[in-house]
Formats: C-alpha cells, sequence, structure tokens
C-alpha cells in the first residue's frame, strides 16, 4: 500500500508543471473525511470480528475432534474468545469502543458453536470480571490473567467465571474440553493465504473472504494437521539444510495466487533437494486433515471442490507442483482419502489416519 501511494507521488511531481486535471475539483470537508475515517475503522472491526467468529464457530469442532492426533499439544479449552478495547492501538481503540462496545472491563467477543462456554450460557457480550473468584485487571493486563487463570483451573477441571450481563453479576461453571491448543488467527493483511506455524493456525482476512465454509473446513483441517505432525519442526530441520524459510509458507504462496516475490524462494528451495519432503508434507497434512473432518463427522463430499477453487484464481497451479503438490492432484487424492475413511466407516473401524511401519 504504501508503496503504491510513493509511486503516485513520484508520478505527480514528474508530471506536475505541465498536466493539470481540467476539472473544477470542489474542496472536501476534512470534518467529514475524519468522520469517514472512524466510519471505516468501525466497518473493518466488525467485520474482522465476524470473520472471527466464523472461524472459531469451524476450528473449534476440529480442534477437538484432532485432539486424539496432536500429542502433548492438546490443552484444556472453554471456546471463547475474548478483548478489551485498549489492546487495539490508538488507531483503532476508539472504532473498538463504539463499533464492538469494548471497554477496558474484558469482553466476550467469541463463543464457539459446539463448545463448553456455550453448552454453559455464556454468551457474546458477556463482561468477564473474575477466574475463580479472582478479580481480573483492566485492561490488556487482564487478558493474560484470564488466559492464564483459564488454563490453570481448567488442567484439575471446572473453570469458575465471574460474569456480567446487563449490570448483573453471575457465577458460571465451565467444564472444558480437552482440544489441539492451537489458536485460529484471522490475519488482517496479507493475499489469499492459510498458514500453521506449529502454535497456531492462521488465515488471511482474504482467505476468509475467499473460502466458503466447506472450503474453509478443508483448509483448517489441513493446517491442524501441520501441527499436529508437527511439520513445522520438521521444516525448520530441513530448512537448516536448505537455508530456506520460504517453503514454510503454506497453500497460497505459490500455488494459489501465484505472488510472484516467492518464486525465488520456490526456486532456491526446488535446488535445496528439499521439495519433495514439502510435497509430502502437503500430501500428508491433506491426508490427515481429512481425517480430522471424518472425526468431526464432517460431510466430505465437498471438500476436494476447494482445490478446483483455488485452481481458478491461480490457474498456472493447476498442473504446476513447486513445494506444494499440484491442485489437480490434491483434488484427486482427496476423493481417494475419502473413499478410504468411507470403507472405514461401513466397516465400523475408527478413523484414523494409516501410519507407515517405522523403519
Ligand atoms: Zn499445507
Amino acid at each position: 500500500m504504501r508503496y503504491v501511494s510513493f509511486a503516485i507521488v513520484i508520478g505527480m511531481s514528474a508530471f506536475s508543471g505541465c498536466v493539470k486535471p481540467t476539472t473544477q475539483l470542489a474542496p472536501v470537508s476534512p470534518v467529514a473525511v475524519r468522520a469517514e475515517e472512524a466510519r471505516q475503522r468501525e466497518i473493518v472491526l466488525i467485520e474482522l470480528n465476524r470473520a472471527q467468529k466464523r472461524l472459531d464457530d469451524i476450528a473449534f469442532e476440529l480442534l477437538a475432534a484432532a485432539a486424539g492426533l496432536c500429542q502433548e499439544d492438546v490443552a484444556p479449552r472453554l471456546g471463547i474468545g475474548y478483548t478489551t478495547a485498549d489492546v487495539y492501538g490508538e488507531e483503532y481503540e476508539q472504532a473498538a469502543r463504539s463499533a464492538l462496545g469494548l471497554s477496558d472491563v474484558i469482553t466476550i467477543t467469541s463463543v464457539s458453536s459446539g463448545s463448553p462456554a456455550e453448552e454453559a450460557g455464556i454468551q457474546e457480550g458477556d463482561e468477564l470480571l473474575a477466574v475463580q473468584g479472582s478479580r481480573l485487571p483492566l485492561g490488556g493486563d487482564g487478558l493474560e490473567a484470564a488466559t492464564e487463570g483459564i488454563r490453570l483451573a481448567g488442567l484439575s477441571g471446572a473453570v469458575n467465571l465471574t460474569i456480567r450481563r446487563v449490570g448483573v453479576e453471575n457465577e458460571v461453571s465451565v467444564t472444558p474440553k480437552s482440544v489441539c491448543a492451537y489458536p485460529a488467527v484471522v490475519e488482517i493483511e496479507g493475499p489469499i493465504n492459510a498458514y500453521a506455524d506449529g502454535e497456531r493456525v492462521v488465515f488471511t482476512w482474504a482467505m476468509m473472504r475467499f473460502a466458503n465454509d466447506d472450503e474453509l473446513k478443508t483448509i483448517v483441517g489441513h493446517e491442524i494437521a501441520h501441527n499436529a505432525m508437527k511439520h513445522i519442526d520438521a521444516q525448520k530441520k530441513n530448512a537448516l539444510l536448505g537455508g530456506l524459510f520460504g517453503a514454510l509458507l503454506d497453500v497460497a504462496t505459490e500455488s494459489v495466487t501465484g505472488v510472484p516475490t516467492q518464486g525465488e524462494n520456490t526456486a532456491a528451495f526446488m535446488n535445496s533437494g528439499a521439495a519433495s519432503y514439502s510435497q509430502d508434507f502437503e500430501r500428508e497434512a491433506d491426508y490427515v486433515g481429512m481425517y480430522i473432518l471424518a472425526r468431526a463427522n464432517m460431510d466430505l463430499e465437498r471438500a476436494p471442490d476447494v482445490w478446483r477453487q483455488m485452481g481458478q484464481i491461480s490457474p498456472s497451479a493447476i498442473a504446476y507442483a513447486s513445494s506444494h503438490p499440484s491442485n489437480a492432484e490434491r483434488f484427486v487424492r482427496l476423493t481417494q482419502i475419502i473413499e478410504e475413511i468411507e470403507r472405514k466407516r461401513s466397516m465400523g473401524v475408527e478413523l484414523l489416519p494409516e501410519m507407515r511401519e517405522r523403519d
């Protein structure tokens, strides 16, 4: 963005003196522009919050379904998101107060479908005053205290929350669920992309707008699988060998959007000889991801379609494989994996990925 406006400034100064607009441009009211800036910031927060809630709903179910696959990364979770106005920073704090109704008291902004918090009756907009009877500080400090308090209490059973709704305080006991502890996060900037970093699963806002729920489920399952199968640690080791970080970026860097800046990384990666590892990690994440969806009893039929969608925004990746397999191969593999899962379902066999014999 900054680069674009810089280019425009250069362009205008080069032409000033010889060419000017010929229409009569009326001055605009700076007050009206400031007001519009404030409104646009509010819209950003409202839509971002909506995207985060949608992701939380899908992710919580899948993180719970994957619990048997992510080993020591399992943690007790209630299925809530919460925040305060001050953490939005100078530019967005006012919009957070006016558009999202946030304050210095912790407010619950997201209650995932089917989560323990939803079952306990917690609602979006509830204020969180205390955990285990211990009052939380105001502002960002309170967020850390709340997260740590919930984590500690959750390790040994039910978590007692003091909730305030329309001025009335209530004690609510929530029994957490063991889920893979990979928070699902919407990232505001960036092209259509999703990636796993070993600790979180991250989706750009562009991806949230691009993907429908079925497609999003497939991608969330895939990213959880990367973390559960410890691909990031393995990639880092491979990256040390190949001296390459670019391959950690998932899904969209080259195989979805064909972002040209990724070309160098991809080329270096291919040369490093580690590309086959990366492609196999992608195949494995697709494979394990389908099992995660199946374990959540999700309908798998539409899942492969995500690769036809991706093919439309990056036709070069239909047949081209770099650090990721081609979109066509990924579609065909997903349909095969679904057949494997359906066979197991019809035989009443537990839905677990087939593991290789250790050498
Ligand atoms: Zn991947």
